[in-house]
């Protein structure tokens, strides 16, 4: 079984080129081949001699993952179900925004985090993602763009808590953002997550320049501690403490994530409170309104009710942005094409 060069790319190319006394800029012209030039496979490398080509296709595999399934939606959207080498699968996103192209990625396969409207956890969890098959998933979306499009923001908030997998994670956003990798700015990668104070803590001791965005979804530990089951042994206090701690120390304004659910966390009271929370603080409230996944009894607040929760926090000086659905053709939104894929196997 050939390696898998994405896991370790610095270190493997380098190790092959010492073993056959290849000059070094060998390996920069591979890695410039497979973040920049948006090679396929081996034989796209055309300044490679023909027969190194054929020798690296034998030893070292580039893909370690086969495309199960590839759906565009009619908005730009495109989605690919990803066959892992033990079988499991993972979904990622690509989305078009006008100039914006965004790539949404995983990081686990499933979720332990067990929120109770999220298509993603309803199975559990069963094993992380290794660096390389993160940066593969990057690097696939990126052959999805036609020649005249460039890759411009990375998202963490496909399936999987990716500060339950950081140590994966890191390396991976560190391909995404180096000069010699996709060259991605950090202002331009966000990592959403369930909101793990240690974790966080961990990335702000780091340094780490990311965006942060944390799933809050509830203006009290009341209604936070039923939709998302792990904040009972967290708490919203030590979240936000965390998230102004990273605040301070990246400089980078935090969003907040908050999923609209119909008669739950959609009424005027709630508004306020998460109004009195956010107060102060230099922080941008995503909205997302509900999408329906199938077999979970939530449901998603009329436009009308929507527009209150939003005129209430913008009177408020809350920065409010409602987050438009994409893809919903293709089941684009996070864990569903995993899902509905699943559903029709069994
Ligand atoms: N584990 C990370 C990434 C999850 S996906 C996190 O919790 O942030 C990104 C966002 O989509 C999260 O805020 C998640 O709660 C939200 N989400 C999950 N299922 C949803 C659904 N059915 N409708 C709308 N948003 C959903």
């Amino acid at each position: 079984m050939p390696d898998h060069l994405l896991a370790n790319i610095d270190e493997t190319l380098d190790a092959y080129c010492n073993s056959r006394s290849l000059p070094r800029f060998r390996a920069r012209q591979i890695r410039e081949w497979l973040f920049k030039k948006r090679a396929a496979d081996w034989q796209a490398m055309t300044n490679l001699p023909k027969t190194l080509r054929s020798e690296l296709a034998d030893e070292l595999q580039i893909w370690s993952t086969k495309i199960v399934r590839h759906n565009k939606s009619v908005d730009g959207t495109e989605k690919l179900l990803l066959g892992l080498a033990d079988g499991g699968q993972v979904e990622c996103v690509l989305l078009r925004d006008r100039v914006r192209r965004t790539i949404c990625v995983s990081t686990q396969v499933g979720c332990g985090m067990g929120c109770v409207f999220c298509a993603s956890g309803l199975d559990g969890v069963d094993r992380n993602l290794t660096s390389g098959e993160i940066v593969e998933q990057m690097l696939r979306l990126q052959l999805l763009l036609d020649d005249d499009e460039r890759l411009s923001h990375i998202v963490v908030m496909g399936v999987g808590e990716p500060l339950a997998n950081l140590d994966a994670l890191l390396p991976a956003l560190e391909q995404a953002h180096r000069p010699e990798g996709l060259d991605i700015s950090a202002r331009r990668i966000t990592i959403s997550t369930v909101g793990l104070p240690k974790a966080i803590d961990r990335l702000a001791s780091m340094n780490s320049h990311y965006r942060l965005a944390i799933s809050l979804h509830a203006p009290n530990d009341e209604i936070r501690d039923r939709l998302v089951p792990v904040n009972r042994r967290i708490g919203m206090a030590a979240i936000l403490q965390a998230a102004d701690n990273y605040f301070n120390s990246s400089g980078r304004r935090l969003t907040f994530e908050y999923v609209l659910l119909a008669d739950i966390n959609d009424e005027p009271k709630h508004a306020g409170q998460l109004a009195k929370m956010l107060a102060g603080r230099e922080a941008l409230l995503n909205v997302i309104p509900y999408n329906p996944v199938s077999g979970l009894p939530f449901r998603t607040p009329t436009a009308e009710r929507q527009q209150q929760f939003r005129a209430i926090l913008e009177a408020s000086g809350v920065r409010v942005r409602f987050r438009h659905r994409k893809g919903d053709d293709i089941d684009a939104a996070c864990g569903q094409l995993r899902r509905s894929q699943a559903t029709q196997q069994s």
